[in-house]
């Protein structure tokens, strides 16, 4: 038994405590370690390419507001050397001048007008650029960045929602953009400042005695130790994110009301405490993991930055002007080294942290940039013919989702011919809405294809292709907008107002939207209009339904649009689709069979395969699978249960 031991680190997930060897949990937790440097590695750019993200950022100031740009890194370039000749260089001319080596006083008095007074007027400026101006650019970059990224997400193929790789990128693409791009600015802002500040107190350090400049190198190879450090506490951060999960949620469950019954009626609180042990014991490992490597870090970073860098060069200083090396540098001299070798050494060690933040922002900005690169398959083609009404037919059409196991659509054929009404029926997870999404080409078929007038849909304009179409969804969305543009899903146009009442009044919402103060301008939702309307999820159905009645798209394909209707208002509702829809085309999904009647042809869905066709009166005298399911669900109403189609 000895060479068996519990594996502790399944008890957080509440798991089975397995039995493991020794030898098994060394191998797993080496399998784990060589991952998670794999993972480090990929997460790595080549230099090249980390160049070229970080200076897309800028680009996209650049191409947006080269004044902005000018500006920003003007300011930087006059204000560091004021700063030198302010803060360190008059330190030196007023003490050179204390020991009669220097300039006179008037000399001074000058030079402190002059350049304190450029300084003056420079803050004064920059103050007001930062406060008053700036905002607006950075708005106007923002803006172009937003409107290229919204672009691009409402072209991506809705293949790419089911792709986690992508959408994660897309989703940090989106929250992440604006920020990083501010971000590289700010970092290049930085290195510009350090540069300059370095360059001139370097050269001034170096005028007195350039053996100097050697303790001021040596940050720059601590600068590296830094970078470790900083690898570091974001490794130590990101492993503690998931321990901190689990103590929020033991600390939930004993101020939360909703655990407080069962916490009273039951045992939990040894099992809770035992969670509790468990936080601490993982914090403790991680202190122990990290602690001893960022204690070294720390060590190195601070001894080589204080004492070798700074007490160094303070003692050489000294010994060159009162030491035994006296003579070799002036009292003025010796003060502006010690004025300025900390600043130098501060500043070449933050320069290699700039450069790692460079790095960092080069790998959001990699996100971003595949995202902006990617192209749909299902894209925008403007000189492909335009499409027109007609005939519409799936030929042997399959479809698989990405990443799904097997297909959704098997072999379908059908065909929907000009002014036909359609029903598709069958039980939830039968494919029914994934044949309507293959139909409007948010998806492309696998195999098979779709045709209009005997050509390709592919071969059409998408954007023709789409507007043939007038669609509702089961789970549709209406957007915080007027009752006219949630109507018409365009901007409106003069002389719209009548179409869109009229189709309100079809569709059943009318009686609603006529009592609002404001009509068919009122704002859906209150989220950003006090005077906005929230309506039931009835009403609201209905005035995403007043769509098919207002635009005499040529086909009209509702997903079950009457899900959240009560069975008068759906019947109703049907009614005016019926007439609405006179001699234009019409694909119908109705969890409810007493409407598939009204079709001139009903298809049958099962396991994504067509498994039955005809009218309605056909398919009961056949007596199949269609017969059994509207009896069922005739019966059900009749007894007050659910239908469950
Ligand atoms: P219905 O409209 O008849 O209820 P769907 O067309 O929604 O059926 O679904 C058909 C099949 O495809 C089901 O097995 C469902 O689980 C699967 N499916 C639907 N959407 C997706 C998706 N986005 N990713 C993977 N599988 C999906």
């Amino acid at each position: 038994m000895s060479t068996i031991e519990k594996d502790n680190e399944n008890l957080s997930d509440g798991a089975a405590e397995e039995v493991k060897t020794k030898k098994e949990i060394r191998a797993e937790k080496r399998a784990k370690l060589k991952k998670e440097k794999e993972e480090k590695k990929k997460k790595r750019l080549p230099l090249r390419r980390n160049i070229d993200n970080n200076i897309f950022a800028l680009a996209q100031v650049w191409g947006t507001s080269k004044s902005y740009f000018i500006i920003y890194y003007l300011m930087t370039f006059l204000n560091a050397p004021l700063e030198f000749l302010l803060y360190t260089y008059l330190i030196r001319l007023i003490v050179d001048s204390v020991e009669g080596v220097g300039w006179s006083i008037d000399a001074i008095f000058a030079y402190i007008f002059i350049v304190g007074g450029a300084a003056i007027l420079i803050w004064i400026v920059s103050n007001y650029y930062w406060n008053a101006i700036s905002g607006i650019y950075s708005e106007k970059i923002n803006h172009a960045l937003r409107r290229k990224l919204y672009k691009k997400a409402t072209e991506v193929d809705l293949a790419c929602y089911e792709t986690p790789e992508f959408y994660d990128k897309y989703v940090k693409a989106m929250d992440e953009t604006q920020e990083r791009v501010r971000k590289v600015m700010q970092t290049l802002d930085n290195l510009i400042w350090n540069i300059i500040t370095l360059a001139m107190t370097s050269f001034l350090i170096f005028t007195i005695d350039p053996f100097l400049i050697v303790f001021a190198l040596i940050p720059l190879l601590l600068g590296f130790v830094r970078r470790k450090a900083n690898v570091l506490n974001h490794d130590q951060n990101s492993e503690r994110k998931p321990i901190n999960r689990k103590f929020s949620y033991v600390r939930r469950t004993f101020y939360l009301g909703e655990y407080s019954k069962e916490m009273r009626m039951g045992s939990f609180f040894p099992r809770q405490l035992q969670m509790l042990a468990e936080v601490r014991k993982n914090y403790n490992d991680l202190t122990k993991k990290y602690g001893p490597k960022l204690a070294i870090c720390d060590f190195i970073k601070n001894f080589g930055l204080e004492a070798v860098t700074v007490l160094g060069a303070t003692l050489y200083a000294v010994w060159r002007t009162i030491g035994d090396g006296q003579g070799g540098m002036t009292m003025g001299d010796c003060l502006i080294v010690l004025n300025s070798i900390s600043s130098i050494s501060y500043a070449l060690s933050t320069m290699v942290q700039y450069l790692a933040e460079f790095n960092e922002h080069a790998l959001y900005i990699e996100d971003v940039r595949y995202f902006l690169a990617y192209e749909p398959t299902i894209k925008e083609d403007p000189t492909a013919p335009e499409a027109t009404r007609g005939d519409i037919e799936f030929k042997n059409v399959h479809f698989k989702y990405e990443g799904a196991e097997k297909e959704s659509l098997k072999g379908i054929n059908f065909r929907i011919a000009d002014g036909e009404r359609i029903a598709l029926v069958g039980r939830n997870g039968s494919g029914k809405t994934t044949l309507v999404k293959l139909l409007l080409r948010l998806y492309d078929p696998t195999e098979g294809e779709v045709t209009l007038n005997g050509k390709s849909a592919k071969d059409y304009r998408l954007s023709s292709w789409r507007a043939l179409f007038g669609s509702v969804f089961q789970d549709f969305k209406l957007f915080s907008l007027s009752v006219k543009e949630n109507v018409l899903h365009r901007l409106p146009r003069e002389g719209d107002d009548e179409a869109v009442t009229e189709a309100l009044k079809e569709s059943g919402a009318w009686s609603k939207i006529e009592t609002l103060e404001h009509g068919i301008e009122s704002t859906m939702t209150r989220e950003f209009d006090d005077e906005g309307v929230n309506l039931s999820i009835g009403e609201q159905q209905k005035v995403s339904l007043a769509r098919i009645f207002a635009e005499k798209t040529p086909v009209v394909v509702l997903d079950e649009p009457s899900s959240a209707l009560d069975p008068i208002a759906e019947h109703k509702m049907f009614e005016n689709m019926i007439k609405a829809t006179e001699g234009r085309s019409v694909i119908f999904i109705s969890h409810r069979l007493s409407s598939a009647v009204l079709a001139d042809r009903v298809y049958m869905m099962e396991d994504g395969e067509i498994i039955e066709e005809g009218t309605h009166h056909e398919l009961m005298e056949k007596n199949g699978k269609y017969a059994e399911m509207f009896h069922l669900q005739a019966k059900n109403y009749t007894s007050g249960g659910e239908d469950n189609g």
